[in-house]
């Protein structure tokens, strides 16, 4: 259980250790307030898409098709801004995919004891 005292050596940690909002500002380049844009940007359409997820397997609604179409053209549009701002071809994360699953699913089916073993993460770390 927490206790005052603790509440308020976490929020003194907090402002110690955040980084200073103007410093950020004062060091973002151009280049990376896009990329930051673009991925803040997937994080939120991404949210939105769950919304939509939810509403239909927890609430029960009807999938809301038109809704899923939209925010699925949201995070297309910030993944390829994104990509676009690293210099990354769609094309170039599509055949990263394939060969990390791959790698991962070398039986080529899902199971779920290659699911755990992560095959493609070895010697990594
Ligand atoms: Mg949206």
């Amino acid at each position: 259980m927490s206790t005052y005292l603790d509440y308020v050596f976490f929020e003194n940690m907090v402002k110690a250790l955040a980084k200073d909002g103007a410093e950020i500002k004062k060091q973002l380049t151009p280049k990376q307030t896009h990329i930051l844009h673009m991925a803040v940007g997937i994080s939120g359409e991404s949210g939105e898409l769950l919304d939509a997820i939810k509403k239909c397997c927890i609430y029960q609604k009807p999938l809301d098709r038109v809704n899923v179409i939209e925010e699925l053209g949201d995070l297309e549009f910030y993944m390829e801004g994104l990509r676009t701002g690293l210099g990354i071809t769609r094309e170039e994360t599509i055949k990263a995919n394939i060969n990390k699953l791959g790698k991962r699913y070398s039986s080529g089916t899902y199971s779920n004891e290659q699911a755990q073993a992560r095959a493609d993460k070895e010697g990594e770390e």
